[in-house]
């Protein structure tokens, strides 16, 4: 119901290569009030065997496209979804 948390992080956007302003973005993927956390924090704390992975999202604050990541728990790794 419109429930997520908000991750908050310094992204460069994969189209227009800015630093995004907000630098918060949001995930249904989460319900347990992550509210705050950083990327860095997610891959350190989520336990890989309880969420593998993990959509971020929001809309460059420059070029006002759609940015999308997948976090790889397992992996480490971040994957910027959509680019064509
Ligand atoms: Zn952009």
């Amino acid at each position: 119901m419109g429930m997520f948390d908000t991750i908050k992080d310094k992204i460069y956007c994969p189209y227009c290569g800015k630093l995004s302003e907000e630098n918060e973005y949001q995930t249904k993927d989460l319900s347990c009030s992550l509210d705050g956390w950083t990327i860095s924090d997610i891959i350190q704390f989520v336990q890989p065997n309880i969420v593998n992975k993990i959509t971020i999202y929001n809309e460059c604050s420059n070029c006002k496209k759609w940015i999308e990541i997948v976090l790889d728990i397992k992996r480490n790794v971040k994957h910027f979804m959509g680019k064509k």
